[in-house]
């Protein structure tokens, strides 16, 4: 029965020591053990790592035990004839009076797992490399489940929140609005391990960021591994670029008007003083026509003086050399006095002046520079004046609390909101082609603009397209008093 055991086993003489192997033992673990005598000899040459001493001890701990019953198996190596090392188990136990040893081979059980604590170390490995990336990864980080419920949010992102915001609504808790962003990726069912960007703006404060969400398995269910990269001082950066190209471009544009428009300004009245000189000097002139044309080169010289005028006080505004000069000024008798003069000079009769200030029970004097307002209003009369053929121009004034607000409203061509604030720059014009109907060069109100704000004043305009405009000029309510004489 012993040696036709299926099981490899050792049977243990106790008086000699000397050791038998069954059939089962020879076929696992090799024939050539018959050649020990000793079971101090198969223990010294055969199992490997194994102290002698803990072996004979174990069998003596076998002579404590009761027959026929099993102690605690003890692992060893066992080194087979050709060399290879197999693990084993080996149970002992007493026969009668005899050792009998149960030598189980347990290489492949011991193999597998060595590979399951190789694994379970490798895992521990990469769980320790993945906690540590959380930590110290410069962006924010959070996992949602794919209906967008954050599971997870490392601590550049939670350092964002007063409270935890675990188990709310990603976009609820991220986007300054609190709704969802259109091409958000949490609609696409984002695949395992595939990453999708979106750039989303006015997120945790006004900031822009560039979110890669990535497909992955969080606790054993679906979900989306989110990465913010801020990139609001990039956009910034690219806006600041795309406004400078934008002034870069406007400013060529401008220049080109400019030059165009100046000789135009320029050769117009200095061609009207060099024809009508040359036609004084005919002999044949009755007085009338003389006249006409020493007027005409009176207004031409005059257009021209104007010219270089402005470029002066233009130049004056921006190199910030103007100065102020001070005094008491009725606002009501100052704009009454443009509107007659600028009436006269435009002398139209399709066109009805209405003056509101003389509906205000109080006059409006006030501590300001009387030149610089006269200058600044009269470039916007002018303009009243030209761009209006028929209809009305009105002036008028409203007093609010610490401001006092000047307007002069004319149902004129009107301008387009989109040129509203460009008509302030330098030379800008809303029609700029040599066929327009109108003189200027496109200077007037930057200097309204420039003196107005050097007076700690406003200026804008309320228009539309064919459908007339007013000036708004708001002065600080500084009050001066009304000089009679
Ligand atoms: P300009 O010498 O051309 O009048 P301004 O600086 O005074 O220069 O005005 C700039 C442009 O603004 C004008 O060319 C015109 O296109 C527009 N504009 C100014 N005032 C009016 C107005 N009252 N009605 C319509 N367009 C106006």
């Amino acid at each position: 029965m012993f040696y036709q055991a299926s099981v490899p086993l050792c049977f243990v003489n106790r008086n000699d020591y000397s050791i038998t192997f069954n059939n089962a033992y020879k076929k696992v673990f090799g024939s050539s053990n018959e050649n020990y005598l000793s079971i101090h000899d198969w223990v010294e040459k055969v199992c490997y790592n194994h102290q002698i001493n803990d072996l004979e001890k174990y069998l003596h701990d076998i002579l404590t035990t009761k027959p026929n019953c099993i102690l605690r198996p003890k692992e060893c190596y066992i080194k087979k004839d050709d060399g290879e090392i197999r693990y084993a188990l080996v149970y002992g136990s007493l026969v009668y009076n005899d050792y009998l040893l149960t030598v189980l081979d347990i290489t492949e059980q011991k193999l597998i797992e060595n590979d399951l604590f190789n694994t379970k170390e490798q895992l521990q490995e990469v769980n320790q490399i993945s906690l540590s990336i959380l930590k110290t990864i410069p962006y924010g980080m959070n996992i949602v489940d794919p209906n967008g419920i954050i599971l997870y949010q490392n601590n550049n992102l939670s350092n964002y929140f007063k409270e935890s915001v675990l188990g709310n609504i990603c976009w609820e808790a991220y986007r300054d609005d609190k709704t969802q962003c259109k091409d958000c990726p949490l609609k696409l069912k984002i695949p395992l391990g595939e990453t999708v960007y979106c750039i989303t703006d006015k997120a945790l404060g006004g900031k822009t960021f560039n979110i890669s969400h990535t497909g992955i398995i969080y606790k054993g269910k679906e979900a989306v591994l989110e990465i913010f990269h801020d990139i609001t001082e990039q956009r910034n950066y690219e806006k600041s670029l795309q406004n400078a190209l934008r002034k870069a471009e406007e400013s060529d544009k401008l220049k080109s008007a400019f030059l165009q428009n100046m000789s135009h300004e320029i050769r117009t009245p200095l061609n009207g003083i060099i024809g009508f000189s040359q036609l004084l000097k005919n002999d044949g002139l009755n007085q009338n026509e003389k006249e006409e044309f020493i007027s005409m080169i009176d207004r031409s010289s005059k257009r021209l003086i104007e010219l270089v005028n402005n470029m002066i006080e233009i130049s004056l505004i921006s190199t910030g050399q103007i100065e102020i000069k001070n005094k008491d000024v009725c606002i009501n008798e100052l704009l009454a006095e443009l509107l007659y003069k600028f009436s006269k000079h435009y002398n139209s009769d399709k066109i009805q002046l209405i003056n509101h200030l003389d509906d205000l029970s109080e006059w409006i004097c006030l501590k300001t520079d009387e030149l610089k307002l006269t200058l600044a209003l009269s470039n916007i009369l002018d303009n009243a004046f030209k761009f209006t053929k028929q209809g009305a121009i009105e002036i008028g004034c409203i007093d609010k609390d610490d401001k006092v607000n000047l307007y002069i409203k004319d149902s004129g061509i009107g301008i387009d909101k989109s040129h509203h604030e460009k008509i302030f720059d330098n030379f800008y014009q809303v029609e700029t082609s040599l066929s327009r109907n109108f003189e200027g060069a496109g200077l007037g109100l930057s200097i309204s603009k420039g003196l107005i704000e050097i007076l700690n004043g406003k200026i804008w305009v309320e228009s539309e397209l064919g459908k007339g405009s007013v000036f708004w000029i708001s002065l600080p309510k500084i009050l001066g008093v009304r000089n009679i004489s």
